[in-house]
């Protein structure tokens, strides 16, 4: 197995963006300036969407300016179109992350284009990063299931993870949208997409939702994937199953991580510090199982 791997913290942006409450700018500066003191060194910080559509994510300017940057941190933003992505390199960003989804009814509900739609507006995307010299990461959204098609053919999977890369993504984050992935369908998704994208460049983005998140990430690992993401605390509900568990969370993900070894560089005290910080702001308890054993034995 791997000795190294890569953690992408996505606590500021996937997960507050999915929380109801509104967490204050300080306070979200204070939970990124929290990061990269655990020693992160990618973080994703905040989405450069719409205000209307995305209330969560209005202040992602603010943010960016109001936070220390940690030398060899790369503090990243999610970008739907040209539009955001300049905001991005205006606050900046030093990283864009894109969105496609493997599955066509998934993204023409969210986004209400078409996957072929979604990959033209990237390939502008991608075009004007690289003229700035901002490197690009793609989210394949839906990979492992969709809440309205069911199941993902690997193949589809497969051939947007490539587009993506070959318009120049560096890495492609292939993700578990609804909480759905198994370790049973790691190796055939891998099979599929290494056929057109190398693993080196292969992310994985678990949810929890299901208790499957720290097996799909052991499965993954075994097979050669060393980069995964992860929310400080589990931060973010799952949308598509409201009151569910969400994001895989960084301490869960980091206390497996330790214990095999696998050297990521972050402190999984730290990072409990952060996420201990930012549960009281979204005003209730988080959904790490390492959070909760550690606040359940100082209660003793
Ligand atoms: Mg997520």
């Amino acid at each position: 197995m791997t000795k190294h791997a890569k953690i992408v913290e996505v606590g500021p942006r996937d997960g507050l963006q999915n929380e109801s409450v509104a967490v204050a700018t300080a306070d979200k500066i204070a939970f990124v300036n929290r990061l990269s003191e655990a020693g992160h060194m990618a973080i994703e910080v905040a989405a450069f969407v719409s205000a209307r559509r995305v209330p969560q994510m209005a202040d992602a300017a603010e943010v960016f300016a109001g936070i220390s940057r940690r030398p060899g941190t790369k503090y990243a933003a999610l970008v739907p179109n040209v539009t955001g992505l300049e905001r991005a390199i205006d606050a900046g960003a030093d990283e864009a992350a894109i969105f496609a989804a493997a599955s066509e009814s998934f993204s023409r509900s969210n986004i209400n284009q078409t996957i072929a739609e979604s990959l033209d507006t990237y390939r502008t995307v991608c075009a004007r990063a690289s003229e700035a010299r901002l490197p690009v990461r793609a989210y394949v959204s839906t990979a492992f299931g969709c809440p309205f098609e069911g199941a993902i053919d690997p193949a589809a999977v497969a051939t947007v993870s490539a587009a993506l890369m070959d318009m120049g993504a560096y890495e492609i984050a292939i993700s578990d949208t609804i909480g759905i992935a198994h370790p049973g369908q790691i190796g055939p998704l891998l099979n599929e997409v290494t056929r057109r994208v190398p693993i080196e460049r292969i992310a994985f983005h678990f949810h929890d939702t299901r208790g499957t998140a720290l097996a799909n990430v052991l499965m993954a690992l075994q097979l050669g994937v060393t980069a995964f993401d992860a929310s400080a605390g589990g931060l973010g509900g799952c949308p598509y199953a409201p009151g569910a568990t969400g994001n895989l969370a960084t301490e869960d993900l980091l206390y497996m991580l330790d214990g095999l070894g696998v050297e990521t560089a972050v402190s999984l005290a730290k990072v409990l510090d952060a996420s201990t910080f930012i549960e009281e702001k979204v005003g209730h308890p988080l959904a790490s199982r390492y959070a909760t054993a550690h606040k359940a034995a100082r209660a003793r």
